[in-house]
């Protein structure tokens, strides 16, 4: 047997930091090492941590070794990017065999950060199948790598960028299929549309401190993206950012996001369970649909609209508490969820259109408490609830009451019941009280004495 060692592959991912050189294996930069990176004897570009990673490493490594070449850029940068030569070079050599490292401390930008979609093509390495590893640690004042800038390079395993980076343009790194880490330097504060999109090596996904937007589709198509670390800076995640990510298995949100975008989870059919922040006021069209996993969401007090679709054909989702902020459930927000028995719903929503389309088994519970439609049924069962809920907190208070009042025990009584208005004019909660009996065909002022009695 070649290799024994466990590798460790905990490297694997989109993370924040400063990291510089890495294991070519595991992935761990040099700065966390013991000893310095050791290099491959045949080719002296792949380096390891030690002899089992270059072991482990081997069996992909072999094909390429000799093939090798290291290609460093240090002398007219802006003229080799705009010209297209460093490109045409490149597009002569073999697939997955430059090492490239820009090391020019005056350029800002490599790339366009608004070239049009229609010429990407012109991009600086679009397509650079030849590309293995990048390192632009040297270009101390780079601020934004174009849109399209390295999309389709299809053969790139990592990516190493300057601290000085705060914007990565549309789809700058889209379609970079082998591509399994980069380290977002902590400086980012930008990550346009498509970014990342199509990454379907990428395993884990740290978002620098102090990042606010997440551009729409920026993560679209990461299919072996299981975990991801979003900071308490970002305010908006966009349309789709996570969409058929269907590797990832749960999701927490911070606080400090307000809004989920359309999409923004939609197809993610691994995902068990996601926790939303309490500043999130509005969950987008679709934001979980078709998260057939889904079992458990937990929805903020603070949230006020449910787009459309929103949980449609979260196909084993069994319950659900809606939030008495919550005003408006968007059309078909929960169709097709067949497994869905319980949801609590508020006086104060709306629903939209269909809301519990094809809700089999939530109907089937109705039909057998005797109601035709969810909603009428909903309603009932939440008027119930809340009645309970009133009556224990009245109770609570007269028995409090009672053990404060002085004599006998019915004196106890006379006294704790003389603090409960028989009017509306009392405590807020009776008026409420009273309110609910008369809604639900109970007989007011009786009934609230009544009610009290029964239980002490
Ligand atoms: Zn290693
Ligand atoms: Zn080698």
């Amino acid at each position: 047997m070649r290799n024994t060692a466990t590798p460790n592959i905990s490297g694997l991912s989109l993370t924040s930091g400063t990291q510089s050189r890495c294991c070519w294996y595991c992935g761990r930069g040099e700065e966390t090492l013991p000893t310095k990176l050791q290099k491959c004897g045949r080719c002296g570009l792949a380096e390891y941590c030690n002899r089992e990673c270059q072991r482990g490493d081997w069996k992909l490594h072999k094909a390429k070794c000799k093939m090798l070449t290291e290609i460093i850029v240090d002398t007219d940068v802006k003229n080799r990017l705009r010209s297209g030569a460093l490109k045409r070079r490149l597009l002569t050599l073999s697939e997955g065999t430059v090492i490239l490292s820009i090391r020019d401390p005056d350029i800002t930008t490599i790339g366009d950060m608004n070239l049009a979609v229609e010429r990407a093509y012109e991009a600086p390495f679009f397509k650079c199948k030849s590309l293995l590893r990048v390192y632009l640690k040297g270009c101390t004042k780079l601020t934004s790598v174009g849109n399209f800038a390295f999309a389709s390079c299809s053969s790139l395993t990592s990516m190493v960028l300057p601290d000085s980076l705060t914007q990565i343009g549309e789809a700058a790194f889209g379609g970079c299929t082998s591509l399994t880490s980069v380290v977002l330097p902590d400086s980012l504060t930008e990550l346009g549309e498509s970014a990342f999109q199509d990454c379907t090596s990428l395993t884990s996904v740290v978002l620098p401190d102090s990042f606010t937007e997440l551009g729409e589709y920026a993560f679209q198509d990461c299919t072996s993206l299981t975990s991801m670390v979003l900071p308490d800076s970002l305010t908006q995640l966009g349309d789709g950012a996570f969409l058929r990510c269907s590797s990832l298995t749960s999701v927490v949100l911070l606080d400090s996001l307000t809004l989920l975008g359309k999409g923004a989870f939609g197809d993610c059919t691994s995902l068990t369970s996601a926790v939303l922040p309490d500043s999130l006021t509005q969950l987008g069209e679709g934001a979980f649909t078709f998260c057939s996993s889904l079992t458990s969401v937990v929805l903020p007090d603070s949230l006020t609209q449910l787009g459309e679709q929103a949980f449609a054909k979260c196909t084993s989702l069994t319950s659900m508490l809606l939030p008495d902020s919550l005003t408006q459930v968007g059309r078909l927000a929960f169709g097709g969820c067949s497994s869905l028995m319980s949801v609590i719903l508020p006086d104060s929503t709306t629903l939209g259109d269909g809301a519990f389309y094809e809700c089999d088994a939530l109907v089937q519970k109705a039909a057998l408490a005797g109601f035709d439609s969810v909603e009428l049924y909903l309603r009932y069962r939440y008027k119930s609830i809340t009645l309970r809920k009133l009556v224990l907190r009245l109770l609570r208070k007269y028995k409090k009451a009672v053990n404060y009042a002085y004599g006998t025990e019915a004196e106890k009584h006379a006294t704790a019941l003389a603090l409960f208005p028989a009017d509306n004019t009392g405590s807020l909660e009776v008026g409420l009280f009273l309110q609910k009996m008369n809604i639900s065909g109970g007989d007011g002022v009786i009934g609230l004495v009544g009610y009290i009695l029964k239980f002490v």
